[in-house]
């Protein structure tokens, strides 16, 4: 059974069912009016308000969100009301039962406390902090739709001439409705999250609330007839529940979040002033009826005066948050939005792919001017740096007042080659001129100015901070008076990390092989050579480096393979000859290690082109995988390896010449074996006791 519905919802996934579902609706309105189909709608309408039962079970199965309660009592309350659904479909079409109330009002009304707990739980989830705001706001809201509820729907119920039980289930209704309205509003309001699921939740509340409603009225000047438009309502919102449980964004909806701030948003306003004038507007038209003309001028009055307390409590709160953000003495941002608005800022960043840096600027030895000269110097000095600085920030980047005497500025959209030409125009804004103290006395003012870069997609505002943070630190170590630009946040500890890793990786390859530390030996050798042919210092490093790693590839290979003591067949022989394109990509993994990588792709390359995975020839091949082809040669005759004897240093020397030319450069089997008559090739150093 559950893998049926599985495989039904499953394979349907999330558009499917809502487009489904409509389908079968489309049927069921298309019978309206055909004999003989009554039995058939019955089943095409409670199939639709049942089906949202197993969608809203799969969903919680499939995304399992953190909080499932909720989902399960939303779920519940669908049961409740699918059983409703089809009392009252079958009393009305089928038995000709219009009676009020009946079983149907029963189950109907009974599934009230069930999804208001679902709600009341996921407002919970969603907001674990109380939220006065939205909480009045959402009572504002629910104030006025109660007092339409009253004089349109529970009074005239009330006052109708029905018995005591029909007129408690006729009010029963849209009290029940109120408290439904009440939580739907406040999770409508609350700051969490608003993922597609969240919209499709609320769709299915409204949907059944105003069609309650509408049904309700109708019911009072008994116009309603079973099967009329609000079936359109009724069946929009259960499919929207439905599809709210199968949405992949289902279990986001009881995900606490800040999510947006919208407080103040000009929408929640005009709500919150639509909703208050409902009362006085509702005054004017009930009064029309009895014409009495001073109610009109109090309840227009009465609307005036709400709006502009309304509106003296925007501009309140938001000069509040203009001073919140502002730094008094400088009137600079302050921290706390410099740091509220650089995840944003990342965020925006990461979308648009452009690059954002940040620049701490502080100023040199400030406590001295304060101690010299005294505070209220101090203070001039900030002000006179706070405006220089505003003075060379683009528009729209933000600078703040980061601490006592230090500054932050956030820029958008910077090339990296930028950074330093900012920075510098920073800490020449200060150092240009000095600062005046009194009339014909000034001192001298400097800062130092840490920057770091932070790439689109690397959004981590703490480290980007910390990054700039030590580079001015570097900055200041360096004597002060100067910038220093960073590394990309973390990028330095990142890149040491997964150089560590691949050195594991040459280590766990070499015990593969032999009892020697084979890639320790190639990169020492390696460094020697490239030395002793004069290269520049960065092409012994990396000839050093690509020595150490020219095997990692090989932890892609077999150990049967690795480790054959016979001679490799053909398809062996193909897989171990694609080590040195497995070492390249996993050595580019690791940022700004591409030329290492290429020389470790080349390590296999003849002299002669007859080497792989290229087929270079001569100079076309890197000297240092030139270099490294050697030195692997060399370590490789004299290790003890599995698949042949080692060879003594004499037989060794020879094959070096036998393959100078057409295996080896020329020049480089000269340098090696220079050295090695120099005694400056040392024997191969044994494997680490542990791999590090
Ligand atoms: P360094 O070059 O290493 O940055 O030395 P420094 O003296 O500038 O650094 P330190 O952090 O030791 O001193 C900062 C001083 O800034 C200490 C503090 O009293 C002063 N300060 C912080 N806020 C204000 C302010 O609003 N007004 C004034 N006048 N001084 C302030
Ligand atoms: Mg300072
Ligand atoms: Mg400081």
């Amino acid at each position: 059974m559950i893998s049926t519905v599985r495989r039904t919802f499953g394979g349907l996934g999330w558009p499917g069912y809502p487009i489904g579902c409509a389908l079968v609706a489309l049927v069921y309105f298309a019978l309206a009016g055909v004999d003989g189909t009554g039995a058939l709608r019955i089943v095409l309408y409670c199939g639709i308000s049942a089906s949202a039962v197993p969608a809203l079970l799969l969903g919680v199965r499939r995304y399992r969100p953190r909080w499932q309660l909720p989902w399960l009592l939303i779920a519940a309350s669908q049961t409740v009301y699918f059983f409703a659904d089809a009392s009252f479909y079958t009393a009305h079409y089928l038995l000709g039962i219009t009676t009020f109330p009946f079983v149907a009002d029963v189950l109907y009304l009974s599934h009230y406390p069930l999804i208001v707990a679902g709600v009341l739980l996921l407002i919970r989830a969603r907001a674990p902090r109380r939220d006065l705001p939205s909480l009045i706001d959402a009572t504002v809201l629910g104030v006025a739709a109660a007092l339409l509820s009253w004089l349109y729907l529970i009074q005239p119920l009330t006052s109708a001439d029905e018995s005591t039980l029909t007129t408690s289930a006729y009010v029963a209704y849209p009290v029940l409705d109120l408290a439904l309205l009440a939580v739907g509003l406040r999770l409508l309001l609350d700051p969490g999250p608003r993922p597609p699921a969240f919209f499709l939740l609320v769709a299915n509340l409204l949907a059944f609330l105003g069609a309650d409603s509408i049904y309700v009225l109708q019911r009072i000047d008994g116009s309603y007839a079973a099967g009329n438009f609000l079936d359109v309502l009724w069946l929009a919102g259960n499919i929207a529940l439905g599809a709210a449980g199968l949405h992949p964004t289902m279990a986001a909806v009881a995900q606490a979040g800040p999510g947006k701030d919208l407080n103040l948003s000009p929408l929640r306003v005009t709500m919150l002033a639509a909703a208050s004038l409902i009362a006085p507007g509702v005054l004017v038209l009930e009064n029309s009826r009895v014409s009495e003309g001073s109610v009109n001028a109090i309840a227009v009055a009465c609307a005036v005066l709400f709006l502009l307390t309304l509106g003296r409590l925007v501009v309140m709160v938001s000069e509040q948050r203009r001073l919140a953000v502002t730094d008094s003495l400088t009137g600079l941002h302050t921290r706390r939005y410099f740091e509220a608005e650089l995840p944003k800022a990342l965020a925006r960043a990461g979308r648009t792919r452009t690059r954002l840096a940040v620049f701490i600027a502080d100023i040199d030895h400030f406590k001295a001017i304060n101690d010299r000269y005294g505070h209220p110097v101090g203070d001039r000095v900030l002000l006179e740096v706070s405006a220089r600085l505003r003075a060379v920030v683009r528009e729209g980047d933000v600078l703040a007042r980061y601490g006592g005497e230090e500054f932050a500025l956030l820029a958008t959209d910077v090339a990296p080659e930028d950074v330093p030409a900012i920075a510098e125009r920073l800490r020449n804004a200060i150092a240009r001129e000095p600062v005046a103290r009194a009339e014909r006395a000034s001192i001298a003012v400097t800062t130092s100015v840490g920057a770091a870069l932070a790439d689109g997609h690397q959004d981590d505002p703490v480290r980007i901070v910390a990054a700039a943070d030590r580079a001015l630190y570097a900055a200041k170590a360096e004597g002060r008076d100067r910038i220093s630009v960073g590394d990309r946040p973390g990028s330095a500890s990142e890149h040491t990390a997964s150089l560590g890793y691949l050195h594991a990786v040459s280590d766990l390859v070499d015990r593969h092989l032999s009892s020697h530390s084979h890639g320790r030996a190639v990169g020492s050798y390696a460094r020697i050579v490239c030395e002793a042919m004069g290269a520049a210092a960065g092409t012994v490093q990396d000839a050093e480096l690509a020595g150490r790693l020219h095997d990692v590839g090989k932890i892609v290979i077999p150990a049967s393979v690795l480790g054959k003591p016979a001679a490799l067949d053909d398809a062996e022989w193909a897989l171990l000859r694609e080590h040195p394109d497995h070492g390249y990509r996993l050595v580019r993994a690791v940022p700004d290690l591409d030329d290492i990588a290429e020389i470790v792709r080349q390590h296999h390359e003849r002299w002669d082109g007859k080497g792989y995975p290229l087929g270079l020839r001569g100079e076309e091949i890197r000297l240092e995988a030139r270099i490294v082809s050697v030195c692997d040669a060399w370590a490789t005759m004299l290790a003890d390896r599995p698949y042949r004897r080692t060879l003594t240093v004499d037989e060794a020397v020879q094959e070096l010449r036998d393959g100078s030319g057409t295996q080896f450069d020329p020049g480089v089997v000269d340098a090696f074996l220079r050295l090695h008559e120099a005694g400056e090739i040392h024997q191969l150093p044994p494997l680490p006791a542990v791999v590090d």
